[in-house]
């Protein structure tokens, strides 16, 4: 596939290539993680050269233990590499301290987790203002924007429901409001649909194809790789490297299957009537 017929419109992506066409949004340069538990060493990560490109929708794809999470911690400040560096917008963030890192990601970066990470006593509403608390916005501004990014992930009647009285589904949405509500450049999704049943992960990765058609650059990490096909590129991790960057050559839109879930759940629906009236008529 040429980059002429996968490249939207204003992303500075090659498909065919996994260097990024103008700055990379984030890049880890020989990065290197070794945890070191009851004097065991697990380098979990062995040496891994990425570039997220802007605008681009990337999975980072890998069997279990292949460092997949550890990789994310380390492009999403939350976790120092052992080696090697990090580059936000072009900018090494090897020497920043705690309070320099946790400004950086609080203004460019939205983390979305496997297990949804909510305040289990804290309303859908309260759950999405937590990050703004720390931007230093007032009640009334936290509150508006709060509802706001509630409101685009179609939970706008759901502001003051605890997440145990929401489905799995609705909860990873209330999760993606709450990455969303800082306004960051990059979304990262660890196995955001790894909790979920098929219909809401669906639903749930049509949701970040649509913030990544408004522009967000979004990284989805994932062990499946029918997951994997819905983002624009794969970069494949085995044993703490990564060992291929694949251009996705039949992306699958979620949007496009949702419609054929609904149709399958129609056509079980009506079979299920025509047995009925069977029984019925026996
Ligand atoms: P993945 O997300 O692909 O399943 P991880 O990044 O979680 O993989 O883990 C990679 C390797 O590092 C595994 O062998 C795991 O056991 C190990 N590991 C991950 N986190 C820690 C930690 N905090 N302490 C020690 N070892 C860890
Ligand atoms: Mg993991």
């Amino acid at each position: 596939m040429t980059s002429e017929t996968n490249q939207p419109d204003g992303i500075a992506y090659d498909p065919t290539s996994p260097a990024c066409l103008d700055d990379a949004v984030l890049e880890a340069r020989n990065v290197t993680k070794t945890y070191v538990l009851d004097e065991i060493e697990v380098n979990a990560l062995r040496g891994v050269d990425l570039q997220v490109c802007r605008g681009e929708m990337l999975a980072i794809m890998g069997p279990s233990g292949s460092g997949k999470s550890t990789l994310m911690h380390i492009v999403g400040l939350l976790d120092h590499p052992t080696t090697g560096t990090v580059t936000i917008d072009g900018v090494d963030v090897s020497n920043m301290d705690q309070n320099q890192l946790a400004a950086v990601r609080n203004k460019r970066i939205g983390f979305v987790f496997q297990s949804f990470n909510l305040l289990a006593r804290t309303t859908a509403q309260s759950n999405v203002e937590l990050p703004l608390i720390y931007a230093g916005l007032s009640g009334a501004e936290r509150s508006r924007r709060a509802r706001a990014a509630l409101e685009r992930v179609g939970l706008g009647n759901r502001l003051g429901h605890m997440p145990n009285q929401l489905s799995g589904g609705q909860q990873q949405r209330v999760a993606i409001a709450r990455a969303l509500v800082t306004e960051p450049s990059i979304v990262l999704a660890d196995e955001p649909t790894g909790n979920l049943d098929s219909r809401s992960g669906v639903e749930v990765m049509a949701m970040l194809q649509e913030l990544n058609a408004q522009g967000i650059t979004v990284v989805v990490v994932t062990h499946d790789a029918r997951i994997a096909r819905h983002a624009q590129r794969v970069a494949h991790v085995r044993d703490g490297r990564i060992v291929l960057n694949e251009c996705v050559e039949e992306r699958i839109m979620a949007d496009a299957e949702k419609i054929t879930l609904d149709a399958e759940a129609d056509e079980v629906a009506a079979a299920s009537t025509v047995s009925v009236n069977r029984r019925v008529e026996l």
